[in-house]
């Protein structure tokens, strides 16, 4: 039987239905409420109190609520769990209607779609992204909303679900939209377990395909627009999904970007998590990583700029070379740099004030710090006027100092205005004269009547005349009947008293009309103008939007000049020898974290000559893996066109930089540590070129020792002769050594280590040649592993090497022996082949003595030898 409820809870219903998705927060008076199935497990997430309420016909509902004012850390709760929450508002006035309001959702807030600045992540990009497929080939779009950025990219061939993966990774969306046309994609679920777990997956529903087809030219430019097809569709989706949920024109979203690997150095998520670029691979944060190091922008925009740089560095030289100038620029000119980061200190983020004037969120607080944001363009402008970069004068010089804005906000905003728009004390004095006016009238009224009362005793000679209030005559003049005759004749009677008259006159009852709405008109003018100096800057933002990408470069070069001057880097070269040399390279990140030793620098040569491949071989600890991480970073910073922690170094540009570093934490995939290692080698083989740069750590150990090293073995044999890639490669595999010797192009080095007593000392030194002990088991006595245990691997150390010693006597005696017998063998054939030839019959007894004589000699000799 169904049960029918209340009316309210009826509309409850309805409008649910079309939320399944979402929790559903239902205004009721001064509360969010939620209902059902909503209520209990809002009231679980958010640990409230569950209550009900008469559902009718005696049944009872379950649901909790919170206040509409205070909703904020609610919500801000519950979508950092990767909920998505339907705001539903009275669309009327209770005190208006009779019976039932009008409710609808006028938003939808999920973790791609916040604008609230509490919601959102700090000053890092929150994407959401929208993928499909379309005859094979897989559509990517993503946009931050809070900053306006939209981007789209398109992958096909064989590996397209992995660059898609590698593109996800990059860009870490909070939110992303499937739209339910993809084949075969298992791999993207456990991808988003295991590395974007906090990433909430919706599924979009398209109810009006004809929105899919006009948004994007509503949005975009005809030129930066895909031609109609999959990737001009995933557009259309990606602001589709942003339509019916923000529910808004959204037009700061005015700019669409393609991203295309071709033109920047590939960096896969594995490589990017390796060498712990921008996320470290602790916990995902920025601590302890190359952007870290980097970081000394100054503007939320300059801080998401530079972290796109490092995850997608260059390919041409040239503008590699621009920015270095830039750097060089701002290195030779310190008190420029000072300016320029003092300027850019005073510069909010203003792409997200945009957004905010865009959907009409922003505050007076937003227009003030915009003004003072854009106020500080001047100073950054005529700074890099006469600069020498070409890169930081054009960008100086496509900084607009929008001044109108500036202006019209000086004009009309008061320089601290508070938090509400709603309650007056936005516009500033003498900006508006009818507000002037009504703040006037409020302030002097009781002056005001005092004059007029003044004014009138004086014109009409009633001396006892007074001016007076009461709630429903409102303002009056009070005469008394002994003056009734001297009373002028403009004055209108209001009112008899007993021994009073009381007269009203037309400037009295205009003041009585601006006084008593005074302070309300107040309000609603002071919104009304706040509201169109919002409009006017609305008008203006892509040109603002412009202006804010100008600052967020200059304050990237500026940035790396800073960590340049600080922490001693220079500029490399880039050649086109295909070679890397540095000489005293140095890790940015490791160098910053020690203490209490130095950072030992290390050269290196990588060429396509007599160092191709660089085996590294070396005790645990000994720093293999800092070391070739190191000429990683080196190289994507030099790509970025970063002054690098070096003495010198000269670049040759690379078009792809792979890892396989360290175990690996995929088991959540269901494979296997070495399936997953193995897994990495072959995607590297599969994509490295001659131009790449390979960082293979240790690999092949997963297994047992003979068929890692042969792995490990045909797979560098693998890169010599086939790939031809600039490569290092570390191992414990001392055999693998060999390798030097029978292809050229392979060369040895290994890091140093100084024996004293049972103690090791590590130089972090790599020196040309193999190594050939590991020290093991002094590493794990410094990991601190039991005495005991220690004492025991020793000891089986101890008999292993043993047993090996006399393994290879034993072998080394067989060997002789073969040897002996071998020579024996070919003495006594030679003999019996000479005694076979005699012919007894025709030699005489003297040479027959003289035979025997010799082979005796002979015989003696290789007895002696042998
Ligand atoms: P394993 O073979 O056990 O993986 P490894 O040889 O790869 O060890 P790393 O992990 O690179 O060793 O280095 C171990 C530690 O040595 C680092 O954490 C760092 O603190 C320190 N280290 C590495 N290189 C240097 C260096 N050049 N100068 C100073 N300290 C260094």
């Amino acid at each position: 039987m169904s049960v029918s409820y209340t009316p309210m809870l009826e509309q409850y219903r309805e409008i649910k239905k079309n939320h399944p998705q979402e929790i559903l927060f239902f205004r009721l008076g001064d509360f969010y409420e939620m209902f059902f199935d909503d209520a209990e497990l809002a009231s679980r997430e958010l640990e409230i109190t569950l209550t009900s309420r008469e559902g009718g016909q005696n049944t009872r509902v379950p649901m909790c609520g919170i206040p509409y004012h205070a909703a904020e850390p609610y919500l801000s709760k519950l979508i950092s769990k990767g909920y998505k929450i339907a705001i539903c508002e009275q669309m009327e006035d209770p005190k208006q209607v009779k019976g039932l309001v009008r409710r609808e959702v006028i938003k939808i807030i999920t973790p791609g779609t916040v604008l609230s600045e509490n919601l959102l992540p700090d000053q890092n990009n929150n994407f959401l992204a929208v993928i499909s497929e379309d005859a094979n080939i897989l559509y990517l779009a993503a946009a931050d909303i809070s900053t306006g950025e939209c981007l789209w990219s398109s992958f096909s061939g064989p590996d397209r679900q992995s660059s898609l993966c590698d593109q996800l990774f990059r860009l870490m969306p909070s939110e992303l939209v499937l739209t339910g046309r993809i084949n075969d994609f298992a791999g993207l679920e456990s991808f988003m377990d295991n590395r974007m777990p906090n990433c909430t997956v919706t599924t979009l529903k398209i109810d009006d395909v004809s929105l899919v087809q006009l948004l994007p030219e509503k949005h975009f430019a005809k030129d930066d627009l895909p031609e109609k097809g999959g990737a001009y569709h995933t557009v259309g989706y990606l602001l589709y999904y942003l339509n019916q949920t923000v529910k808004n024109d959204l037009s700061h979203i005015n700019r669409l970007v393609r991203y295309n690997a071709a033109e920047h150095l590939v960096l896969d998520a594995a490589t990017l998590r390796n060498l712990e670029i921008t996320r470290n691979m602790r916990d995902g944060s920025k601590k302890d990583t190359v952007y870290s190091v980097l970081d000394f922008t100054k503007t939320a925009m300059g801080g998401r700029l530079l972290r796109k740089w490092l995850e997608y560095p260059l390919l041409q030289a040239q503008d590699i070379i621009f920015r270095q100038d830039a750097i060089t620029s701002l290195l030779e000119n310190p008190l420029l740099r000072q300016s320029l980061h003092a300027a850019l200190a005073d510069i909010y983020d203003f792409e997200r004030i945009l957004t905010r004037i865009e959907v009409g969120t922003a505050n007076a607080r937003d227009l003030i710090a915009l003004k003072n944001s854009l106020s500080s363009l001047p100073r950054i402008k005529k700074g890099l006027a006469d600069i020498s970069s070409h890169l930081l004068k054009t960008t100086g010089a496509n900084i607009r100092i929008h001044q109108d804005v500036v202006n019209l906000i000086e004009n009309a905003i008061v320089d601290t205005p508070p938090f509400s728009v709603r309650e007056g004390g936005l516009i500033k004095e003498g900006y508006d004269f009818e507000l002037d006016e009504l703040r006037n009238i409020a302030r002097d009224s009781k002056r005001w009547i005092q004059d007029l009362e003044m004014k009138e005793r004086e014109a009409t000679g009633i001396k006892s005349m007074k001016i007076g209030y009461n709630k429903v005559f409102g303002y009056y003049l009070e005469v008394t009947h002994t003056h009734a005759a001297a009373v002028p004749a403009h004055y209108i009677r209001k009112q008899t008293l007993a021994n009073a008259e009381r007269y009203i006159t037309p400037e009295l009852k205009e003041f009585e009309t601006k006084v008593l709405g005074a302070q309300e008109k107040i309000v609603s003018i002071e919104y009304h103008l706040f509201s169109t100096v919002r409009e006017y800057i609305k008008e203006r933002i892509q040109e603002i939007q412009h202006t804010a990408r100008q600052v967020a470069q200059i304050d990237v070069l500026t940035s790396l000049s800073e960590a340049a001057a600080r922490y001693n880097y220079v500029r490399p070269v880039i050649n086109n020898r295909r070679e890397i040399v540095i000489r005293d390279g140095r890790h940015p990140v490791v160098e910053r974290l020690l203490f209490k030793e130095m950072f030992v620098p290390n050269d290196t040569l990588l060429n396509h000559g007599d160092s191709e491949i660089m085996i590294i071989t070396g005790p645990n600890m000994a720093g293999k893996s800092t070391y070739m991480r190191q000429v990683a970073v080196l190289a994507l910073l030099a790509q970025i066109g970063s002054f690098i922690p070096a003495r010198e170094a000269s670049f040759c540009p690379v078009d792809r930089i792979f890892t396989r570093v360290g175990a690996s934490d995929d088991l959540a995939t269901g494979q296997s540590t070495f399936m997953v290692e193995m897994n990495e080698v072959a995607q590297i083989l599969k994509h490295a070129t001659q131009n790449s740069l390979i960082i293979l750590d240790e690999i092949g150990r997963g297994t047992s020792t003979f068929d890692g090293m042969s792995i490990a073995k045909a797979v560098i044999e693998y890169i010599k002769t086939r790939i031809k890639a600039k490569t290092l490669f570390a191992t414990h595999y001392h055999e693998l050594t060999e390798l030097a010797e029978s292809h050229s192009g392979v060369q040895n080095y290994s890091v140093a280590v100084k024996e004293r007593g049972n103690d090791v000392i590590f130089l972090r030194r790599i020196i040309p040649g193999g190594a050939d002990k590991s020290y093991g088991i002094h590493v794990a006595q410094l990991a601190g592993l039991p005495k005991k245990v220690i004492e025991r691997a020793q000891e089986i150390l101890h008999e292993l090497e043993q047993h090996q010693a006399i393994n290879e006597t034993k072998e080394a005696t067989c060997q002789t022996a073969a040897s002996h017998s071998e020579a024996l063998s070919l003495f006594t054939s030679s003999l019996v082949e000479e005694l076979a030839a005699i012919d007894v019959m025709t030699i005489t007894p003297l040479e027959a003595i003289n035979i025997l004589y010799r082979l005796q000699n002979q015989a003696k000799q290789e007895a002696g030898q042998l």
